[in-house]
């Protein structure tokens, strides 16, 4: 049994379709991140969940119970909401003893509860403080803890992290994930941080105007992507629109080698009514323009931009002819950061260059 069903969840604003036929069984003790653009339903599912949005249609059960006409406070979740939404007139022991209290518990266990759940957060020292008196990632430990006092069947996270600074993030990802992992309790994030949601997560549910695009771990979203909007949304992606000449080879529509030439891709025999094409920016071999020829896939290009991230060297190549592509290469291949204008010889392997449908109208669909 999963621990959260979610099935044919459909929600209207108006004439706003925000979420449609979302379908989604949560495990028992998974991460689950749901990520998406501004604006893609996101909140709207995950206060669904909790129970403060009711769905036009649909239900929601956790662990077998339908719970989607219940009231927040009688669901068994605990939530952490993005600004933390600590009581500022409690100190951080009665902000973490504050649902226990509601729940009518006895002094003597409120006492143990709070104290075990303020060294799971590693906050004992500070539990006579005010709110005012935290940091900002002291403030989202109380908030997880206060959360998971009531001991709920899950934990919903609405961008937990987005106010904290860069290095503070980091840290509190980690924390995040070793909080959840020793408690073992399914959780649901809402973030817009992809690189927080591949690195925390179990699974993700990439959602686009209001449905769910795909589900799936980080490295098989990256890899596969079900369609143009997931290739696109997840990591960098040159996308090559193509028509098949046969024998593995594809004219591409998108890019030209020299003008009016386009540019030929070879992606192997299996691909015949293959249309659309993601290449990675990192699958892009780069090497100096008067190098030996490294297989079917190479083409010529000149450097437009480069920006240096420290493990990484972007490049923006423009091809003679037409269409640029994005390359991604170890900082250490150059000795210096290239110069606008410099020649470099793109490749790749016929196993980079993966298929996509090209749907990126049905993706869009719902959102207008
Ligand atoms: P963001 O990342 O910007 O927070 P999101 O993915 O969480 O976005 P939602 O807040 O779920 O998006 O909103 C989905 C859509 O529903 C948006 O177009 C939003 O404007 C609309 N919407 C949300 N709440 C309401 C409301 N109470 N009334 C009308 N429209 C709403």
């Amino acid at each position: 049994m999963s621990a959260i069903d979610i099935r044919g969840v459909a929600r209207r604003f108006g004439a706003l379709q925000a979420l449609d036929g979302v379908d989604l069984q949560i495990a028992q003790g998974e991460f689950f991140s749901l990520l998406g653009p501004s604006g893609c339903g996101k909140t709207t599912l995950l206060n669904i969940i909790a129970g403060f949005l009711e769905p036009s249609a649909g239900s929601v059960a956790l662990g077998g119970r339908d719970i989607t006409r219940l009231a927040p406070h009688e669901r068994d979740i605990g939530m952490v909401f993005q600004n933390y939404a600590l009581f500022p007139h409690l100190n951080v022991f009665d902000n973490v003893a504050y649902g226990l209290r509601v729940r009518r518990q006895k002094g003597e266990a409120i006492r143990e509860r709070v104290a075990s759940m303020l060294a799971l957060v590693r906050l004992s020292e500070l539990a006579q403080r005010m709110p005012h008196q935290l940091s900002g990632g002291q403030q989202q430990r109380v908030a997880i803890a206060r959360a998971l006092a009531i001991k709920p069947q899950v934990l919903l996270l609405d961008e937990p992290l987005s106010n904290l600074d860069a290095k503070l993030r980091k840290e509190m990802q980690a924390e995040l994930r070793r909080l959840q992992r020793d408690v073992g309790i399914t959780t649901v994030m809402v973030t817009h941080d992809q690189e927080e949601a591949l690195g925390l997560s179990d699974r993700i549910g990439i959602l686009g105007g209001g449905r769910l695009q795909q589900v799936g771990t980080p490295l098989e979203l990256y890899r596969q992507p079900a369609n143009r909007f997931v290739g696109e949304f997840v990591g960098q992606a040159n996308l090559i629109a193509a028509q098949p000449e046969g024998g593995g080879y594809f004219k591409a529509l998108s890019h030209e080698a020299a003008e009016g030439t386009p540019l030929r891709l070879f992606a192997g025999e299996g691909q015949a009514g293959q249309t659309l094409f993601l290449l990675r920016p990192e699958r892009i071999r780069l090497a100096e323009p008067d190098g030996a020829p490294a297989g079917p896939n190479e083409v010529e290009g000149q450097v437009r931009e480069a920006s240096y991230t420290g493990a990484e060297l972007h490049l923006t190549v423009t091809l003679p002819g037409a269409g640029v592509l994005h390359v991604a290469a170890p900082e250490s291949l150059f000795g210096q950061v290239p110069q606008a204008g410099v020649g470099v010889r793109l490749s790749w392997e016929a196993h980079d260059l993966v298929p996509l449908p090209d749907d990126n109208a049905a993706a869009k669909g719902s959102a207008a």
